[in-house]
């Protein structure tokens, strides 16, 4: 069946004509879904019964049903788990800036790249989320909290450049101005490092930021705690980096999580210097948010400040990742994992 939320105005229009309707439908349509909001087709009042009818019977209306959600009460963040029309479950989560509201996204149902200290890697990826789906989660939080979303992060859940093609699709129909009309410039993709197709975003040519999940300063460290380093090195990542930045003209992001004992020493960050060399870049530190299932525990705050100072006087960009809902986190993916079955013999409910 045609999901047709993930489909382009010009796809959507198509199919309209199809099934022997006029075009303007399609246009109607698209604005249900994409400003509206609605969350099924007997929303759209102005488009007759019949024709809703017929939209029922051939195509897939993606929508989220709220499982769980948390909202701190410190800073107002708040924790949505939501299941999808297969039952399978994703996070995201809404966060209060001065500018506006803030959503990170997940872009699969867990991950297959393993990375240690990540809670949603544990058990493996289940599949891919549709355009569709990944917009679902953004159009949810803005109808429940009645507020227009003015950034996004694909950093929840799942490595995005895993699935390419939605994610490229997703971020079109995100942007599209008779959509949401999401800058772009608002837009943050995060990725461990897949130098392909960190190539293959180069050449779309979008004005997102792109963000590397680096939490290593060298390739024998990064290894240790990430398995894709083994398919594309440090320097080969980096390299791919710098070109994005040089190509689209956007300031990167590393983020770099600090491990105690692991990658936080004086000897750490000058090996990260050295790494980084002189580029448009901005380093994002975040203490490690600890997961049960492992054993890693957070640098102590003067530590963290330590190695920022030292960045700092080697004229590096950096910023302290703001904590946001301290009291309801728990590691990404944690929610999630609390809700399935290995989670819950693992005594995490
Ligand atoms: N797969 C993508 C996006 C999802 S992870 C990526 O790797 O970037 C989003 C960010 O949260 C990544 O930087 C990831 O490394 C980080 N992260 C995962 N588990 C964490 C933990 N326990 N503590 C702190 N950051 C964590």
């Amino acid at each position: 069946m045609l999901d047709i939320k993930s489909c382009t105005p010009e796809e959507l229009a198509e199919y309209i004509e199809s099934i022997g309707e006029k075009k303007f439908r399609a246009k109607q349509i698209y604005e249900w879904m994409h400003v509206h909001l609605a969350r099924d087709y007997d929303e759209m009042t102005n488009i007759k019964k019949k024709l809703r009818e017929t939209l029922k019977e051939t195509t897939e209306y993606t929508s989220l049903e709220v499982k769980d959600m948390k909202e701190s009460a410190i800073d107002g963040t708040r924790k949505y788990l939501f299941a999808l029309s297969d039952g399978n479950m994703i996070e995201s989560v809404m966060m209060r800036y001065r500018h506006g509201i803030s959503v990170c996204i997940s872009s699969q149902v867990g991950c297959r790249m393993g990375c240690r200290f990540c809670a949603s890697t544990i058990d493996g990826v289940v599949r891919s989320l549709t355009p569709s789906e990944m917009l679902d989660q953004i159009y949810m939080i803005s109808r429940d909290t009645g507020e227009r979303v003015s950034n996004v992060v694909v950093m929840g859940m799942g490595e995005p450049l895993d699935n390419y093609d939605n994610l490229v699709r997703f971020i079109r129909l995100l942007t599209d101005e008779n959509g949401l009309n999401i800058s772009e410039r608002n837009v943050t993709v995060s990725t461990c490092g897949i130098v392909p197709k960190i190539y293959d975003l180069m050449e779309e040519d979008f004005n997102i930021t792109l963000a590397l999940s680096l939490h290593a300063p060298t390739q024998e460290k990064r290894e240790e705690i990430m398995p894709i380093a083994k398919s594309y090195d440090i320097d080969t990542v980096i390299r791919a980096m710098r070109e994005y930045a040089d190509n689209t003209k956007r300031r990167i992001t590393y983020e770099y999580t600090l491990i105690s004992g692991f990658n936080d020493s004086e000897e750490d960050a000058e090996d990260l210097i050295k790494l980084l060399g002189r580029q448009l870049c901005h380093v994002n530190l975040i203490p490690v948010n600890p997961i049960v299932e492992r054993n890693y525990s957070a640098t102590s705050e003067t530590y963290v400040l330590n190695f920022k100072k030292k960045l700092e006087k080697n004229a590096i960009n950096v910023t302290i990742r703001r904590e946001m809902g301290r009291d309801i986190d728990g590691a990404c993916g944690q929610l999630r994992r609390k809700h399935t079955e290995s989670g819950a013999k693992e005594g995490l409910l």
